[in-house]
């Protein structure tokens, strides 16, 4: 057996990145989800190839101090909890403190970022976790990170990638839940100079799901809202008519963020079973909102 050694930072990071970032999807889903948390209102996404060399981000959210710049891309490099107590309240997307860390140690990252206090805006540039230059310039207030050549130094995670067009639909993808996810804020998505999705950011479900699924399924369409002591939910759900084959049409998101839950599939399709033949799936979309205090202090009772 060779010598044990301790891996160098840089080996360290590539590690630590290819379970944060596997494909473009997951730099958009980690930036866009950066841009919410930072309260944007408006979110533009432009890709191009599939997002493998190009990515760009823009937000008008908060922005990031000129002195936390740097700060940001370090592992675990987090505002957004101080203790593991914050776990059981944070409100935000992301808090882990992994997502710029693990981009920019397979890519080539460029940020330029704006607070409304600052009186400058800041360019950032590093590239395979390494600094290349800070400097101030005028920006607009808000942040744009542009994403370029993914996993350029990490050749055997670039193979696993999948066809441009095919790696660009799962970005599609992802900005449609995105746009579902947040109707307050107005999601833009060019591909190849080609706008795919403008959301208006009128906080109206209804017009972004004609938007994305089309008429024949926003014709069809019934308003939930309820509520009880632990949770509410609303948005739309879909006439027997417009069953589907598969679950992919069943959305549903809690607290503002899209998940899958075995779980919850079966409670909206028990509720269906009447109403559909078998093997065909409803279509929703789904807002569930759940105090996470009120969760944890739940739990406790019960034990
Ligand atoms: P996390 O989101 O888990 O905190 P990230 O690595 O994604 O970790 O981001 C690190 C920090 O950089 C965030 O906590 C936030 O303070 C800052 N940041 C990242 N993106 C943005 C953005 N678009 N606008 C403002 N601040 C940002
Ligand atoms: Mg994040």
């Amino acid at each position: 057996m060779p010598n044990i050694e301790i891996l160098d930072q840089q080996t360290i990071d590539k590690i630590a990145a290819g379970e944060v970032i596997e494909r473009p999807s997951s730099v958009v889903k980690e930036l866009v989800e950066n841009a919410i948390d930072a309260q944007a209102s408006a979110i533009t996404v432009e890709i191009k190839e599939g997002g493998i060399s190009f990515i760009r981000i823009t937000d008008n959210g908060c922005g990031i101090e000129k002195d936390e710049v740097k700060l940001a891309f370090l592992r675990h490099s987090t505002s957004k909890i101080r203790s593991v107590e914050d776990l059981f309240t944070v409100s935000s997307l992301g808090f882990r403190g992994e997502a710029l860390s693990s981009i920019a140690a397979v890519s080539q990252v460029e940020l330029i970022t704006k607070t409304v206090q600052g009186i400058s805006g800041v360019r950032y540039v590093i590239e395979g976790g390494k600094e290349q230059s800070l400097e101030e310039i005028g920006a607009p207030e808000g942040t744009t990170f542009l994403v370029r050549n993914l996993f350029y130094n990490t050749p055997a995670r670039r193979k696993f990638l999948k066809t441009a067009q095919t790696e660009a639909g799962y970005i599609g993808d992802l900005m449609e839940k995105l746009a579902l996810s947040h109707p307050e804020i107005s999601f833009k998505f060019i591909a190849n100079n080609q706008l795919k999705l403008h959301t208006s950011g009128n906080s109206n479900l209804k017009e972004i799901i004609y938007h994305i699924y089309g008429r024949d399924i926003a014709g069809n369409l019934l308003e939930i809202e309820e509520e009880n002591d632990l949770f509410s939910v609303s948005g739309f759900i879909g006439k027997p008519l417009i069953s589907r084959g598969n679950r992919n049409f069943e959305n549903y998101f809690i607290n503002g963020r899209y998940i899958k839950s075995a779980l919850i599939a079966r409670g909206i399709e028990e509720g269906y079973q009447s109403f559909t033949m078998q093997h065909k799936y409803p279509f929703t979309v789904l807002h569930i909102s759940i105090n996470g205090t009120f969760l944890c202090t739940s739990n406790t009772n019960s034990s």
